[in-house]
């Protein structure tokens, strides 16, 4: 991911991203920043970016013309998200951050002294965003917020994508307290509990301390919390028809955007995602008033909501699907022994075998650490991948070694490795693809009696 940051102070910018975390994700050209000088673009004979504002007022602003001409430098007549940070704009959240780690350049746009001429940020800017409800002398801190709070949720930067699944604010929860060496400090011992290796208990232990401190220090938030526990419950009573939304809830990919019981209107922000169920045409047609500008894929759960969608939103039916999910608890026995994660060496491999439209798919789903590889004398034979709506797909097998298992394996494989985050593994099978339909129920995966459709955007 490309950031430009406009600004008056690019050393400040430079200085303050180029370490640690950040600094190797630049190194490895995962993200890069680009810091560009304002003044460089300025027209006044003597450098100046800024001057007195009409109509009086304490002190100076950045001129129309300087940001104009380097935000046109930078975007070359591009049409790139445009970030004026200031403190008259919509708080930065987590969400946000989620929503903006998918694209793949974003311009941030420093104020100084008393901010920016207004006609241009009318030219420029496309959204306003805050870090908080307080002033500082400048944007380049907030700018430095968001590219670091945005960057961690590009993938590959923190190697993989669970690192955040546990922190604060996933699932609009807080997270729990942690504990490292000594034992005991300071007289305090380390919860028991996290001492005996029982995996299931610490997982317990830690939903319950982060329930407690969300509840106590950001009542707001486990209000979210709480109504997404009693949308899952409900969904629950209709789990296999309704797998996609529980699992897109519970791994906090999706926000709620509408729920009364029979009408439901999910959004995932990262992979623009609307998932919709509703009781009849006429409550469908108002959940789908409620549906983000930007939206491009579609889940529905009912036939009548397809032709509403195609046309409101220019989009076709991809497919329809049967839903499969894995209930149990235990692991699946895997038998192909030599089965890994896929680094980013394979990205070419996978992509030549496996496509699908936006060709930046496969490496992203890589970096994130969600595809995995079975391997021949250290050549890769096949692959299966966690989809970015949390499904499992992308199975492939060379043709020299099919007919062996190998897809069971792989597919075991990947079951576990959901399972072990306390997940449902699910799929969708396209309908009438009997062979798949077959593998699915041997692995021990239940079919939905009802069908859900895909639908997205035409080229
Ligand atoms: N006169 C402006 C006002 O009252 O809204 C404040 C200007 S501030 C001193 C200078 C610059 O710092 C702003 O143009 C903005 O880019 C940045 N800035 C200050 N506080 C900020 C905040 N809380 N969030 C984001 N940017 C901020």
């Amino acid at each position: 991911m490309k950031f430009y940051v406009l600004t008056l102070f690019p050393d400040m910018i430079l200085r303050g991203l180029n370490t640690s975390i950040l600094g190797r994700a630049a190194e490895k050209k995962i993200i890069s920043i680009d810091a560009v000088n304002i003044r460089d673009y300025t027209a006044d004979r003597h450098g100046k970016a800024d001057d007195y504002p009409y109509g009086g007022g304490a002190g100076m602003l950045i001129q129309a013309q300087p940001v104009y001409d380097a935000h046109k430098a930078v975007t070359g007549g591009r049409k790139l998200r445009t970030i004026y940070v200031t403190p008259q704009g919509v708080p930065f959240t987590q969400k946000i951050a989620q929503e903006l780690s998918r694209l793949e350049e974003l311009v941030f746009l420093c104020g100084h002294y008393e901010g920016i001429d207004q006609r241009v940020l009318e030219e420029v800017a496309t959204d306003y965003i805050s870090i908080g409800d307080y002033v500082l002398t400048g944007g380049e801190l907030p700018a430095m917020v968001m590219i670091d709070a945005i960057s961690r949720l590009v993938p590959g930067v923190l190697h993989n994508d669970s690192s955040s699944e546990s922190e604060s604010f996933f699932n609009d929860l807080l997270e729990y307290p942690q504990y490292s060496r000594p034992r005991v400090w300071h007289g305090r011992e380390v919860p028991a509990v996290l001492l005996l290796g029982d995996h299931k208990k610490i997982a317990e232990w830690r939903r319950e301390r982060s329930e407690e401190f969300t509840k106590s220090r950001r009542p707001d938030l486990y209000k979210e919390y709480i109504r997404k526990e009693e949308l899952i419950r409900w969904l629950s009573r209709e789990k296999r028809e309704k797998i996609h939304m529980i699992e897109s809830l519970r791994r906090g990919k999706a926000e709620i955007l509408y729920a009364d019981r029979g009408n439901v209107l999910l959004y995932d922000r990262t992979s623009r995602l609307c998932m919709i169920s509703a009781q009849n045409a006429e409550t469908g047609e108002r959940l789908l008033e409620k549906v983000p500008k930007d939206a491009s894929l579609f889940v529905t759960s009912q036939d009548f909501l397809n032709e509403p969608i195609c046309n409101r939103f220019s989009c076709e039916i991809f497919h329809e699907c049967i839903q499969v999910c894995y209930p149990q608890k235990q692991a699946l026995p895997v038998k192909y022994k030599d089965i890994r994660l896929l680094g980013e060496e394979f990205i070419p491999y996978v992509r030549e075998r496996y496509h699908m439209g936006d060709s930046e798919y496969v490496a992203e789903r890589i970096r994130a650490g969600a595809m995995y590889g079975a391997f021949c004398d250290e050549k890769p034979v096949g692959f299966i991948g966690i989809h970015n709506d949390g499904s499992l797909g992308m199975l492939f097998v060379e043709e020299t070694h099919r007919r062996k298992g190998l897809g069971i394996s792989l597919e075991s494989y990947a079951i576990n490795r959901i399972c072990e985050k306390g997940w449902t593994p699910y799929g969708h099978v396209v309908t009438g693809n009997e062979t798949s339909l077959g593998l699915q129920e041997r692995l021990g995966l239940y079919p939905s009696s009802g069908t859900i459709w895909w639908l997205g955007k035409k080229d």
